[in-house]
Parts: C-alpha cells; sequence; structure tokens
C-alpha cells in the first residue's frame, strides 16, 4: 500500500485543480467512479491474505473518503462561483436612470365636463347626447324659431349644401330627449356646438351645458336652487347668484345668470369689469311651444332650461384668461393640469 499515499495526494491535486463542476465529475468518475483508481484498489483486497486484509481496507477508505469530502467541499465552491457569474452577467444596474414614463392627463375641458356631470348626476339628473350635425327642426324650428326669427341670425350657423347645419347650441338635445323619453324627465347635455365666430373668448367650436327638467309642478323656483347650488358645488364656494330678465325663443320667461366674481368676490375686478358680476347661464320655464313640438302637453307638465358654456365654467374654475388656449394643444399649458383628477 506504500503509493496509496501518493495516489491520494494525486487525486487531491487533480480535485483542487477542476476549475468547473463537469470537470469535477470527470475527476469523481476516474478516482471513485465503478471503474475509478480507488474503487479498483478496493476490489483488489481479494488479493491480499486474510491477515493483511482489514488494514489495508481502513485504509483505502480512508482515502476514499477523504477525497470525497475534498470532492464534495470543491463542488460547493464551484457551484457558489457558477451562480455569482451568471448573476453578475445578468445584472440590472438599478441606479442608472429611469426611462421617464409620462403619466398623461385629461383636458381641462374634459375635466370640468366630468365634474358637472358627476355634479349633476347626483342631483337626479341623467347625462344625455345628440348629434352635431342637425336639421333645422331639431336645432331651430321644434325650439321656437320661427323660419323668420331675428334670433337665427344671432347664431351664426354653419349650414351644409343639403340644408343641415352644425348644431349652434346643445338645445336640439332638449327636443330629442323629450320625444324619445317624455315626461317626467330630468337631463344634462354637454357636448360640442359650432358658429360661425373667433376671438378671444369665442371659438368656431366650443362646449355647451344643456339642462332640462320637465315634470309636474316644476317651478322657475326649482330652477334658481337647481343652479345656484350647482354653481357653488362647481367651484366650492360660496357664490351670490342673481337673475336678469333676458329672452330666448324656447323659454318663457327668460333669464340671464350672473354669480359673484369668483376673482374678487364680487369687490370689483378686471375679469368682471368691475361689476363683482359674472355673466355664467341663460335659463327659463320651458315654452310651451316647444313642449308641444316635443310632444308633451303644457297644461300638464312644465318645466325649466338652461344652457352655460362648460368652456367659460373651465376658464373660471382654472384661472385661463383665454380661450383659445384650450384648443391649441401647447404641452406646456396643457401639462399644467396633468393629473386625472377635478
Ligand atoms: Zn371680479
Amino acid at each position: 500500500m506504500a503509493d496509496l499515499t501518493a495516489l491520494t495526494r494525486q487525486a487531491l491535486e487533480e480535485v483542487a485543480r477542476s476549475t468547473d463542476l463537469a470537470a469535477l465529475e470527470e475527476t469523481r468518475v476516474r478516482w471513485l467512479g465503478k471503474k475509478g483508481t480507488l474503487t479498483e484498489r478496493l476490489k483488489s483486497l481479494g488479493a491480499l491474505s486474510a491477515a493483511e486484509r482489514p488494514a489495508a481496507g481502513a485504509l483505502i477508505n480512508e482515502a476514499k473518503e477523504r477525497l470525497q469530502a475534498a470532492i464534495e467541499a470543491r463542488r460547493e465552491t464551484l457551484g457558489r462561483e457558477e451562480i455569482e457569474r451568471r448573476l453578475g452577467a445578468g445584472r440590472i444596474d438599478v441606479t442608472l436612470p429611469g426611462r421617464g414614463e409620462e403619466l398623461g392627463g385629461l383636458h381641462p375641458v374634459t375635466k370640468a365636463r366630468l365634474r358637472i356631470e358627476t355634479l349633476f348626476r347626483r342631483a337626479g339628473f341623467d347625462v344625455a347626447s345628440g348629434p352635431e350635425i342637425e336639421d333645422d327642426f331639431h336645432n331651430f324650428g321644434a325650439l321656437n324659431f320661427t323660419p323668420d326669427h331675428p334670433a337665427r341670425a344671432m347664431h351664426d350657423t354653419f349650414y351644409f349644401p343639403d340644408g343641415r347645419l352644425l348644431r349652434t347650441h346643445t338645445s336640439p338635445v332638449q327636443i330629442r330627449a323629450l320625444r324619445e323619453r317624455g315626461a317626467p324627465l330630468a337631463v344634462i347635455a354637454p357636448g360640442r356646438v359650432y358658429r360661425c365666430d373667433s376671438d378671444m373668448t369665442h371659438s368656431p367650436m366650443f362646449h355647451q351645458l344643456e339642462g332640462l327638467a320637465v315634470g309636474e309642478n316644476i317651478n322657475f323656483a326649482n330652477m334658481k336652487a337647481v343652479l345656484h347650488g350647482f354653481l357653488q358645488a362647481f367651484f366650492e364656494r360660496d357664490l351670490a347668484m342673481r337673475l336678469r330678465p333676458s329672452f330666448f325663443p324656447f323659454t318663457e320667461p327668460s333669464a340671464e345668470v350672473d354669480m359673484s366674481c369668483v376673482f374678487c368676490d364680487g369687490k370689483g375686478c378686471r375679469t368682471c369689469k368691475h361689476t363683482g358680476w359674472l355673466e355664467i347661464s341663460g335659463c327659463g320655464m320651458v315654452h310651451p311651444n316647444v313642449l308641444r313640438a316635443s310632444g308633451v302637453d303644457p297644461e300638464r307638465y312644465t318645466g325649466y332650461a338652461f344652457g352655460a358654456g362648460i368652456d367659460r365654467l373651465a376658464m373660471l374654475r382654472y384661472g385661463v384668461n383665454d380661450l383659445r388656449l384650450f384648443f391649441e394643444n401647447d404641452l406646456r399649458f396643457l401639462r399644467q393640469f396633468g393629473s386625472f383628477g377635478a
């Protein structure tokens, strides 16, 4: 057994030189496998005499165990190195700056519209809509604009060659909703309307809010309470409100709605032209002719209607002084409203 010590040393060196798991496995097979050098040694014990056998067997087993322990330790080391090498190759540098994904936001006019819808839904109104290309009947005729009515001229209407038109107000939705659903009814109709007009406070396309409530015993005081409640909820503050006599073909009596200026609280400033009041809406009791044109009995039902500019409401709420900013799509402007809140 004189060379056993040398063999063991050689085996241990080979284990230490194995630089990866595959090479280590080859070394193990070469020494400890079925036909491995040490295995062969154990098999050869049979050739020894019975007296020599136990001592020789013990020595070989001891060598085998040392080698097994060395292989196990080496395997653990190589395994850990392998994991670290793989982690190193696929490493993510969490300290690098991000790619700067930007969160979008809602347009201020959209935000104002959604806020209006929420407030009126809470008060029991449905949200209705209608087509932007209208016919003369819905946009004018049914709303008590007789064919030669001078108010038609005030609307600066865009006409199509076939006589249809781009709706000049959201009031045609009143007619459509009443004809479809009948009374009693409470709806608002926010939407785009068109007039041939463009300056700091006018755009050829703008957004209007229509409101309509028809039922038995609906009166002027109901309208005043709903409008006042809406304005205070929309601007989130106490506001004074007043009604001035006015004229619209589709309401009788009619009124203009003023609210105390949200910038100076009624003291007088440039925005309210030093009056302390801001004109915010037109309203009135639905004209019996309009109810009749919509198939509703004006002897049994009454109703009120109002209209307001959504863009104007948004301008006042967000402090925007030029209507055109809403439609220029300048990101520097729009980013100032970059959240989804109201
Ligand atoms: Zn003011």
